[in-house]
């Protein structure tokens, strides 16, 4: 339990920093601040930390970057987790560039569900926004949906002026192939232009837009994994699609349950506040998992009520570095 009451049971993991797409919420092109590659946690110490919180009442996590695909121990990374006493459910966050090759033995790792990020359909927006080519992600999309993960979800970043005409599509999209969308409000968590109010489309707009098209029918106790999304079935597409208004839902951190690990071993109990705990150096001085244990209930006890998001937040390590 943190200071506040919230049980606090999902651990977030950036694998690592390095991505092989630019978005430009992200990590734009140019973008230099990597981690240098020693300074990564190693397979064997995220495997510690995951023992060590299992331990504590941790119990989903998921792996994230960056983009953990480009990472290549990803698989043997959750097979590992999947071993520990307490683990009872190990997912991942991709653009799905590289799942077409790697979903399925992801699965064999004992991977649950893969949420995919795309946040257009039409290829030149889609390259525009992120740098890459679409036709890979769908096709990542295809594979896993064959390999039978127990969930795929999409993600998709709202942009006003960039990809608002791209959501009626996407909606379509995600009710043919039955996967849920969410649909995410730009967070300050890079330095880039695209962070401007102009940008900023927020979910009772994309709402509003959508119920030009059909009827959203709210779904209060539908939950799907662990994060904070606000589900609606379309009546007539049948499209379950989620909204995560990080800024413009007051409640956004009421229902907070998780902790973040930094790619370089930082815990970081909020992603909107600059607070972080350093496990990393403790990994390395030869501490033992009390010492850890402890360092970890720290962090736990330094989780803020809010995230900083609505007071003209400086995000200073960039969404990459610090694992979406
Ligand atoms: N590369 C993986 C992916 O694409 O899912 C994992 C990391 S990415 C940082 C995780 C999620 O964070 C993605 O859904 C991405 O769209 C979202 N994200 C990144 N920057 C964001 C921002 N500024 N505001 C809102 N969501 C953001």
């Amino acid at each position: 339990m943190d200071p506040f009451g919230r049980k606090i049971d999902y651990l977030r993991i950036s694998v690592t920093d390095r991505c092989n797409e630019r978005c430009l919420y992200c990590m734009p092109e140019g973008y230099k601040g990597w981690e240098s590659k020693p300074d990564h946690l190693t397979a064997d110490e995220i495997v510690r930390v995951v023992r060590v919180t299992a331990g504590l009442g941790f119990r989903k996590f998921r792996l994230t970057g960056g983009e953990p695909l480009v990472r290549p121990d990803v698989p043997e990374i959750i097979r590992a987790m999947n071993r520990i006493p307490g683990v009872e459910s190990v997912n991942l966050s991709t653009n799905g560039m590289k799942l077409s090759v790697l979903a399925q033995p992801l699965r064999d790792a004992g991977l649950r569900s893969v949420n995919v990020s795309l946040d257009a359909l039409d290829p030149v927006i889609y390259h525009r926004i992120t740098g890459g080519n679409v036709e890979k992600v769908l096709a990542g999309i295809r594979t896993a949906v064959a390999a039978d993960f127990e969930r795929v979800k999409l993600n998709c970043v709202l942009m006003r002026g960039v990809n608002e005409q791209e959501l009626w599509p996407l909606v379509l999209f995600a009710a043919e192939h039955g996967l849920p969308l969410r649909l995410i409000e730009l967070m300050p968590v890079t330095t880039t232009e695209v962070l401007t109010e102009k940008n900023f489309l927020p979910c009772g707009e994309a709402i509003q837009l959508l119920a030009q098209k059909d009827e959203l029918i709210p779904q209060p106790d539908r939950k799907l994994g662990h994060g904070p999304a606000r589900y609606y079935l379309l009546k007539q597409t049948g499209a379950l699609i989620g909204f995560i208004g990080a800024l413009t839902n007051e409640h956004f951190c009421e229902q907070c349950n998780k902790m973040r690990l930094t790619a370089d071993g930082k815990v970081r109990p909020c992603l909107g506040n600059h607070v972080e705990v350093d496990l990393r150096a403790a990994l390395r001085h030869g501490a033992d998992d009390g010492a850890l244990k402890k360092l970890l209930e720290t962090a736990l006890r330094l989780k803020p009520l809010e995230h900083q998001f609505r007071n003209q937040y400086q995000p200073c390590r960039p969404m990459t570095a610090i694992g979406g």
